[in-house]
C-alpha cells in the first residue's frame, strides 16, 4: 500500500515575481531596510487598502506593538478587545500599564460580539480593538459609531483580512491604525513581515519613528522616545511585493477552497462550519474552521488527535485571553468568564488552508474528516 500523503495545516504558494525581485537585491546588493522595494511594497499596499499611508515592519505582532504605542496608550487607559483573539493584540497594551477590557464572541461568526462593547466604557476608555477573525470582518459600523460618540480611537488587526471587504470597503481601511501580518500563512507572506496603515499623517510619522528607534532627523543619537528596530528588509519586501502582486488570485483561490470544503462537508453531525456570509461581507476562508457540538462528547483536542493520525494537520483556535496563564498570573481577568470564547477555543480547529493545497488535497481531508467525525 502506498504511504497515506500528509496533509499539512499550511504551505505558502510562491508562484509569482518572488524570484526575480529577489535576485534584483542580491544583483544591486540593497538587502536591507533601505532598498527600494520597501517603499514599494508600502505605496502599493496604502493603494490596495486605499489608506494615505502604509508602514512596513517585521511581523504583524509588532505592527500592534506600535500602533498601540503610537496612540500613547498607558497607565490609566483602558482598551477594549476580543477575549478570543492571538496573544499579539494585548502584549503592548499590558507592557505600556494600561488595562485590557475583554469582550466575548459572536457564536456564528466567532469574531467579537460587536453588542457587547457599550456595556464595558468607562471613562477611562482610550481605544476599541477590532479582531477581523478567521473568514469574516467584525461588524465594523456600530463600532464606528461608538468609537466616534465617546471620542474614542480604534485600531483595526486586519492580519487576516488582506483582500477581505466590508460592505464594499477595504477591511484595514477603519481603524486610526490598522495592522496586517504577512507570515507564511497570510494571504501575502514575506515568512515574516507587517504592516501598519493610516490615513493621520502625524500617527504615520510616529509609526515611522518608532519603527526606526526613533532617531532623529537632526541628532540621529539623541533620543526623546524608546522606539524598536522593526525595520523589514529589501529581501522581505521583494517577496511581500510579488506576493501582492497576486492577492485577487489569492483571495479567490482561498472562496474556492473554502466552498468545496462546504459542499464536501455539509451534514457533518454536531459540527458547525464557517458561516458563508453576513450581510456585510462574503467570507474569505483565511482559514476552515470546524467547531463541534459540546454534545457530542469529543473535543477539539480529541478530533485533532485523531486527524493527525489519518495525515491531516490542524490548528487549534485561539485559547481566550481570560484563560492565558502569565495573564492570570498578572491578577487580570480572575473571575471573568467569556462562554462563548470559551467554546471556541475548547471545541474548535481548523484544517489545511494554505494557498498551496490543492483541490486533491481538500477531497483527502474531507474524506478523512468524514472517517473521524461522521
Ligand atoms: C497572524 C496574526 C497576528 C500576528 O502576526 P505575526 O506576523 O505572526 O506577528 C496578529 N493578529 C492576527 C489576528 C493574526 O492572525
Amino acid at each position: 500500500m502506498a504511504p497515506r500523503e500528509f496533509i499539512p495545516v499550511n504551505a505558502p504558494l510562491l508562484g509569482g515575481n518572488e524570484k526575480k525581485y529577489l535576485a534584483e537585491c542580491i544583483d544591486s546588493g540593497w538587502i536591507s531596510s533601505e532598498g527600494p522595494f520597501v517603499s514599494e511594497l508600502e505605496a502599493r499596499f496604502a493603494a490596495r487598502v486605499k489608506r494615505r499611508h502604509a508602514i512596513a515592519v517585521t511581523n504583524g505582532t509588532a505592527a500592534l506593538d506600535a500602533a498601540v504605542e503610537a496612540l500613547g496608550i498607558g497607565p490609566g487607559d483602558e482598551v477594549i478587545l476580543p477575549a478570543f483573539t492571538i496573544i499579539s493584540c494585548i502584549g503592548q497594551i499590558i507592557r505600556a500599564g494600561a488595562t485590557p477590557v475583554l469582550v466575548d464572541s459572536e457564536p456564528e461568526t466567532w469574531n467579537m460580539d460587536v453588542r457587547a462593547i457599550e456595556a464595558k466604557l468607562t471613562s477611562r476608555t482610550r481605544a476599541i480593538m477590532l479582531v477581523h477573525l478567521y473568514g469574516l470582518p467584525v461588524d465594523v459600523a456600530p463600532v464606528l459609531e461608538l468609537a466616534a460618540r465617546h471620542g474614542l480611537r480604534v485600531l483595526e488587526d486586519a492580519a487576516e483580512m488582506l483582500g477581505q471587504d466590508y460592505r464594499g470597503r477595504p477591511c484595514g481601511g477603519f481603524g486610526d491604525l490598522s495592522t496586517f501580518s504577512l507570515y507564511a500563512n497570510k494571504h501575502v507572506t514575506s515568512g515574516e513581515g507587517g504592516l501598519i496603515v493610516t490615513d493621520d499623517d502625524r500617527l504615520a510619522e510616529t509609526c515611522r519613528s518608532l519603527r526606526n528607534l526613533c532617531f532623529q532627523p537632526e541628532r540621529r543619537f539623541v533620543h526623546e522616545r524608546l522606539g524598536w528596530n522593526l525595520r523589514l528588509t529589501n529581501l522581505q519586501a521583494a517577496v511581500a511585493l510579488a506576493q501582492l502582486e497576486r492577492l485577487d488570485d489569492a483571495i479567490a483561490r482561498k472562496r474556492r477552497m473554502g466552498a468545496r470544503y462546504a459542499r464536501l462537508l455539509r451534514g457533518l453531525p454536531g459540527a458547525r462550519l464557517p458561516l458563508p456570509a453576513t450581510d456585510y461581507a462574503d467570507s474569505v476562508y483565511w482559514v476552515y474552521g470546524i467547531v463541534l457540538d459540546e454534545g457530542r462528547g469529543i473535543d477539539a483536542t480529541t478530533a485533532m488527535r485523531r486527524l493527525a493520525e489519518e495525515g491531516v494537520g490542524t490548528r487549534p483556535f485561539f485559547c481566550p485571553m481570560h484563560l492565558q496563564p502569565v495573564l492570570r498570573r498578572r491578577g487580570l481577568f480572575a473571575s471573568e468568564r467569556y462562554p462563548v470564547a470559551e467554546h471556541l477555543y475548547q471545541q474548535g480547529f481548523y484544517l489545511p488552508s494554505g494557498l498551496a493545497l490543492t483541490d486533491a488535497q481538500i477531497d483527502l481531508v474531507a474524506e478523512r474528516v468524514w472517517k473521524v467525525l461522521g
